[in-house]
């Protein structure tokens, strides 16, 4: 990926947000990049994903790139939509609202 795309943020203004940089991929995706917060400071990417509802972004915490990849050969088959999971409990877009 391009250095260039990434877009460094301080601290964001709400809830504990770490130091954090987003790129931003094809087809309205989201790729956020963060260490965490404990003792470790591993680095951290959640792939953020544009809800079928429109609503807002679903997010999704990536191991590694195999990961990322996997993730986007499955939304190929979703149109690039994050699927709209409130009922199950599982993540969904309300925690990331489109702004
Ligand atoms: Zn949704």
């Amino acid at each position: 990926m391009d250095q260039d795309a990434w877009t460094g943020f301080p601290a964001l203004m709400d809830n504990n947000v770490q130091p954090s940089a987003v790129a931003h991929l094809d087809g309205g995706l989201w790729l956020h990049h963060t260490i965490t917060a404990d003792a470790d400071y591993r680095d951290v990417l959640t792939l953020l994903v544009p809800c079928a509802c429109g609503l807002g972004y679903v997010p999704s915490l990536l191991e590694d790139e195999r990961d990322l990849l996997e993730l986007l050969a499955e939304l190929r088959a979703t149109g690039g939509r994050g699927v709209h999971s409130a009922d199950n409990g599982g993540p969904y877009c309300d925690s990331i609202p489109a702004t």
